[in-house]
């Protein structure tokens, strides 16, 4: 079965950065920024975690906000230090007059992380989007969300600004294989996420689960017949960062055991004047980093546009620092 996270760059290597990470078999999905966008699955996103407020990572917001200002619940947004100020700001530029208690009851939690802790606030729908700050919290080893079997955890590199990266980890991975449910005689469906989250939790072998269309089966049939455990799969989007020292270590604590790292790679090593000047990762320097990570995959994206005609020149620098061998001095 392939991995429960499968994560899209939305708008390709050289758009407004955002990473779409669709959950398998559940009607949700995270997002890694929010630039322009407009994926259909949009009402799916629970959570937007962003690495920064400049506008090219944040403008999606709007939308993101006008698709779900009619829907029950509450979407949680996060991004580094003095977001929620900006957050509210944003919500302060519109008019609210038409919103009151028979509103939809549409929420937003929305938290700031400055390395260490995590402060929220609460803004709803009701109220007009008031502010209402709820509390803060210690971000014990920089995690800002945990739920069953799933955490993101945050640092902070440096980019003249904090910009956050960020990486989701499933905290255990329960396989079922598809063979195994053929044998049975059961679909692959939603079904199987009560199933992995009763093993994950160590329900008993009587625990029923319903299979709809198919009746029920015992979570002890599928623990004597599959559930394989293994290392969860994890996620790791690292963007607008300065490179020097201090950065890729930062980059390094967060992403370590990473199996498929997305990294900024702006510019080509012959414009690393600019890449300087603006903080950012060239290629080169972003593959080195994802080698000595030793991620499964990586993927480069925010390249600058103005590599557009030469459009794969970027991803080959970086691939090729990728690939390369360590040098011994
Ligand atoms: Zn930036
Ligand atoms: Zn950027």
């Amino acid at each position: 079965m392939s991995a429960l996270v499968q994560p899209r760059l939305v708008n390709g290597p050289f758009g407004d950065p955002v990473l779409y990470l669709d959950f398998r078999f559940e009607r949700r999905a995270i997002l890694f920024d929010i630039g322009a966008f407009a994926p259909r699955e949009i009402l799916r996103v629970s959570h937007a975690f962003v690495s920064h407020a400049h506008m090219h990572h944040l403008s999606g917001l709007d939308r993101l906000l006008r698709l779900r200002l009619h829907t029950q619940g509450t979407l949680h947004l996060a991004g580094p230090r003095g977001f929620v100020d900006q957050i509210e700001h944003r919500l302060r530029s519109y008019t609210w007059n038409l919103v009151d208690d028979n509103s939809t009851d549409f929420r937003l939690q929305v938290a700031e992380f400055d390395g260490r802790t995590l402060r929220r606030a609460c803004l709803r729908a009701r109220d007009a989007f008031r502010r209402w700050d709820v509390d803060t919290v210690e971000a014990r080893d920089g995690v800002i969300l945990s739920e069953e079997g799933l955490s993101v955890a945050a640092c902070l590199p440096d980019h003249g600004t904090p910009s956050a990266a960020f990486a989701l980890r499933e905290t255990q991975r329960i396989n079922v294989w598809r063979s195994m449910l053929d044998e049975i005689g059961l679909p692959v469906g939603p079904w199987l996420n009560e199933a992995k989250a009763g093993l994950r939790r160590g329900c008993g072998d009587a625990h029923v689960l319903s299979v709809p269309g198919h009746g029920t089966i015992s979570l002890g049939i599928l623990r004597e017949r599959t559930p394989r455990v293994s290392s969860g799969d994890a996620i790791a989007y690292v963007t607008d960062a300065a490179d020097h020292e201090e950065n890729r270590a930062r980059i390094a604590s967060l992403a370590t055991g990473a199996q498929r790292l997305f990294l900024e790679a702006v510019y080509l090593s012959r414009d690393r004047s600019i890449a300087k000047a603006t903080r950012h990762l060239p290629a080169r320097a972003a593959g080195e980093i994802a080698r000595r990570l030793k991620v499964r995959s990586a993927t480069p994206f925010h390249h600058s546009p103005r590599y557009l005609e030469t459009s794969e020149a970027p991803e080959r620098e970086f691939r090729r620092a990728f690939a390369a061998d360590e040098v011994v001095a």
